[in-house]
């Protein structure tokens, strides 16, 4: 008989984590206005609501953290991050951020000016927010594949190299500098980017004399399903295919509370010496001195350890696998879900699932919140409360996707909890029909409003 599945590690410490009743979970979602965010932690049974910096660090981690150096320059702990960066990414320059958005920030002041255009396949909010602050376009090329749930195809995260040739034709190719492929692609639902799709944009790249930038939270996940999935990396070690994926890139922005497991931390890396310098400026004036740069020496070292360990084919298919295995578990319960299931969260189809509810009530919202009261589990909404109001019109914007996220956090939770979030699922499905009503806003910020709305049950 073929040995079943486990994980490629055992638990030496353990947090608690409180159930309470429905009872309980009612006054407290109330006093929360109906927004998650709101919820204090443990009010909260198992937290799905973000896989960032939710992970659980390996004993090497917590042991690199004694090691750290905290001087203010030239800690030892800064060339530790300096050479696992050229080890395993293969890039000469670097510059540490205190995570993913401030090394948007730093490295965008350098490449964005007003009026500037920046396509790619889906930009992550705050990196949309970081180029539109600065009065540039965003423009996602998603394939269209992305856009259809129930479609398998194994890179929904590719970039459409027609729709970017497209926005070379209709603008003034001259504002645009450089394009951004976010691996995985975190706003189409953790699906990953093929090899031989990067390899198409550095080609185009190359004609048009334009720079690319590897948006990297998720790079190691997106590393294990081209070994999965793509002919030709079958037999190759997930740090070979990280290292070619690189080879494609100018440059990369890190969250590293993702893939380098860690809870706080990012980077930017770079080929380009005049770049580096360039950037070395905004980074000492947002972030600090060039060689901690918002980090603190111990959690540089716990950064380097941890981009070690998640590019280990092991740990990522005991990560990924339970990922997998909620999704299976949701889809043989009849949930439906997006497909294929991405490498850090499960993403819920809410008009279908909550098919009484009309968008204008915020049924993503409302399916959420009735995860929450039925098993204490927070996920979060992937809808028309995120996609906020139109900018001039302000006019609510509808997307044609309502989608609650359940996104795993790395090495926290076991299957057992996976089986429990399942079955909540499934009991909210079943009742769906006595779900009539969703909700109202009855208080929201100007932009970013999903943080902070106060909401009411209609
Ligand atoms: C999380 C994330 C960011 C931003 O990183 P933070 O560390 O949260 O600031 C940028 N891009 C992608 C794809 C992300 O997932």
């Amino acid at each position: 008989m073929e040995l079943p599945f486990s994980e490629s590690y055992r638990i030496k410490m353990v947090a608690p984590i409180k159930k309470s009743t429905r009872q309980e979970r009612e006054a407290w979602i109330k006093a929360a206005n109906y927004n998650l965010f709101n919820l204090k932690s443990d009010q909260v049974f198992i937290d799905l609501l973000t896989d960032s910096g939710t992970g659980a660090m390996s004993e090497q981690q917590w042991a690199e953290l004694m090691l750290g150096d905290e001087s203010y320059a030239g800690a030892s702990s800064y060339y530790k991050m300096k050479t696992a960066i050229k080890n395993i990414l293969g890039f000469d320059y670097f510059l540490p951020t205190h995570q993913g958005r401030a090394a948007e920030n730093v490295l965008f002041s350098v490449l964005v000016e007003a009026g500037d255009i920046v396509p790619g396949n889906s930009h992550f909010d705050t990196t949309k927010g970081h180029i539109e602050f600065r009065k540039a376009k965003a423009i996602d090329c998603t394939i269209d594949e992305a856009f259809h749930t129930e479609l398998e195809y194994p890179f929904k995260g590719n970039v459409d190299i027609k729709k970017l040739q497209k926005v070379f034709d209709e603008n003034d190719a001259s504002k645009i500098k450089f394009f951004i492929v976010t691996i995985t692609n975190n706003t189409s639902g953790g699906q990953p980017v093929s090899m031989e799709n990067l390899r198409a944009v550095r080609k185009f790249a190359d004609e048009k004399e334009v720079m690319v930038v590897i948006d990297s939270a998720r790079f190691a996940e997106n590393a294990y399903f081209i070994k999965t999935r793509e002919k030709g990396y079958e037999n190759k070690s997930i740090k070979e295919i990280v290292a070619e994926m690189y080879t494609y890139a100018d440059a990369m922005t890190m969250s590293s509370k993702k893939d380098a497991i860690v809870n706080m931390g990012g980077f930017i890396a770079m080929r380009d010496k005049e770049l580096f310098d360039k950037a070395s400026t905004f980074n000492i004036m947002f972030e600090g001195y060039l060689t901690y740069g918002g980090m603190s020496g111990r959690d540089m070292n716990a950064l380097a350890q941890g981009l070690d360990e998640g590019t280990e084919f092991d740990y990522l298919e005991t990560r990924i696998k339970q990922v997998e295995y909620l999704g299976n578990r949701l889809i043989e319960f009849g949930i439906p879900i997006q497909k294929p299931i991405g490498g850090h969260a499960v993403f819920i189809d809410a008009k279908r699932m909550l098919p009484s509810i009309p968008k204008e009530e915020f049924p993503a919202q409302t399916l959420a919140i009735e995860l929450y009261l039925e098993a204490g589990i927070r996920g979060v909404e992937i809808g028309a409360i995120l996609a906020d109001r139109d900018p001039v019109t302000r006019e609510n914007r509808y997307p044609d996707l309502e989608l609650v996220r359940l996104a795993i956090p790395r090495r926290t939770y076991t299957n057992n909890h996976m089986d429990v979030i399942a079955v909540a699922v499934k009991n909210v499905f079943d009742r769906k029909d006595q779900i009539k009503k969703g909700v109202k806003i009855i208080k929201e910020a100007p932009i970013m409003r999903h943080f902070t709305v106060a909401l009411e049950r209609l």
